[in-house]
């Protein structure tokens, strides 16, 4: 598991900093959103430090299915699952879409109705 020094999510990762977790497995660590955007707002990291979605490669395929996995169980964990009703799974990249921690990690938002576009 790569850590960066200065990465705010490997200090949460190492216990260094802390964080509301509420699900963890080998690959990933899902915890609250210190400025929740819903009643439900949960963000899934992968262990090993990637910055975000547009570095991955084709080596990454894996992690991205355990982040998706990691979000189902979140939202089940939350009681969010119900289909008819739904949830949000985002991934920033980069300055326009203003994604301030450079470490991959997927925000799963729900538990009302959320607009679109999000502004
Ligand atoms: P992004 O803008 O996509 O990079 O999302 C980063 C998210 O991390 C934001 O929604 C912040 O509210 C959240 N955040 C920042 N610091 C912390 C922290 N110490 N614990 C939990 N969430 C945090």
């Amino acid at each position: 598991m790569s850590q960066e020094q200065d990465c705010l999510f490997c200090g949460i990762l190492a216990g260094t900093i802390p964080s509301e977790v509420i699900y963890e497995n080998d690959d990933v660590i899902a915890f609250r959103d210190v400025a929740p955007q819903a009643p439900t707002h949960v963000l899934v990291v992968p262990r090993r430090h990637v910055e975000n979605a547009g570095t991955l490669t084709e080596e990454d395929a894996d992690l991205v299915g355990a982040l998706i996995l990691g979000a189902q169980r979140v939202a089940e964990l939350e009681g969010i699952e119900n289909p008819d009703r739904g949830y949000r799974l985002v991934m920033n990249v980069g300055a326009d879409a203003m994604n301030s921690v450079p470490h991959l990690h997927l925000h799963v938002l729900g538990g009302r109705a959320l607009t679109w576009p999000p502004g």
